[in-house]
């Protein structure tokens, strides 16, 4: 862990030691894998499967609010819960579908198809086909190539986006209606064309919770990492560290 993790971590216990409380809305959890840590990852990407599945009983519990798809979700200010995962790794079909289902939560993958084709440790094809049989599974989009969707221009951007959309509704043969966007990276130009191509929720990595009025393709999210103690994963859904966004700047101002 960084030393920024840990002044994070200290900026997010004042707020809760103030008691700061975050208004109702829905609070979107963004992961990326299950499992062991991934060489070389700086940024605990990878979060053990123990400390999910305690996260997962605390969000099944009922505190945070009612446990949603992303594209399921009222926005109308009722506390809610979505379970996202990105870039769509293998061991979201082995590690954690079981514990979701084992806990009647749904589930969010969000995937690229350009990963997929590379292989491991992402999903072979059909493993995405197993994962998306799945009840409570819902399949979305990562972009094309995983490229940041918000320096291309239009042309390029329609590519990624429509193209994303298409190759996992042949795959899956279904409607793809949900994404997130590559390295949290949008605009309300890169909204406007996901709009455009078909998308009615895309979340980027801007922390907070999505109160009513929220552009749903820039949909607000708070990562969890292997870092992540049991209170501080508390404290993400609970809005202890939705100061985050103050040093990430907002999509939809740009
Ligand atoms: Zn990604």
């Amino acid at each position: 862990m960084s030393w920024k993790h840990s002044a994070w971590r200290t900026l997010a216990r004042t707020r809760e030691a103030l008691g700061v409380r975050a208004r109702p809305g829905l609070r979107v959890l963004g992961y990326h894998c299950v499992g062991a840590p991934l060489p070389g990852d700086p940024y605990g990407l990878a979060v053990a499967p123990a400390a999910f599945e305690r996260q997962m009983e605390l969000v099944a519990y009922g505190q945070f609010g009612r446990a949603v798809p992303l594209g399921g979700a009222r926005l109308d200010g009722g506390a809610e819960i979505a379970v996202t995962f990105d870039d769509g790794y293998q061991d979201v079909l082995r590690t954690a579908a079981p514990t979701l289902v084992r806990l009647g939560l749904p589930f969010t993958v969000c995937v690229t198809p350009g990963l997929l084709d590379a292989g491991r440790p992402h999903l072979a094809w059909d493993e995405l086909s197993e994962l998306g049989r799945i009840n409570g599974c819902e399949i979305g989009a990562h972009g094309l190539t995983h490229a940041r969707l918000d320096r291309l221009d239009d042309a390029a951007l329609a590519v990624e986006l429509s193209g994303s959309r298409q190759r996992l509704e042949d795959a899956l043969g279904r409607a793809v209606r949900v994404m997130t966007w590559p390295h949290g990276a949008a605009s309300r130009r890169a909204a406007a064309a996901a709009k455009a191509a078909g998308f009615a929720r895309a979340a980027c990595s801007l922390y907070g919770v999505n109160a009513p009025g929220r552009d749903p393709l820039l949909l607000q999210r708070v990562e969890i990492t292997g870092f992540d103690g049991e209170r501080d994963f508390v404290g993400k859904c609970s809005g202890a560290w939705d100061w985050f966004a103050l040093r990430q700047g907002d999509p939809a101002s740009r």
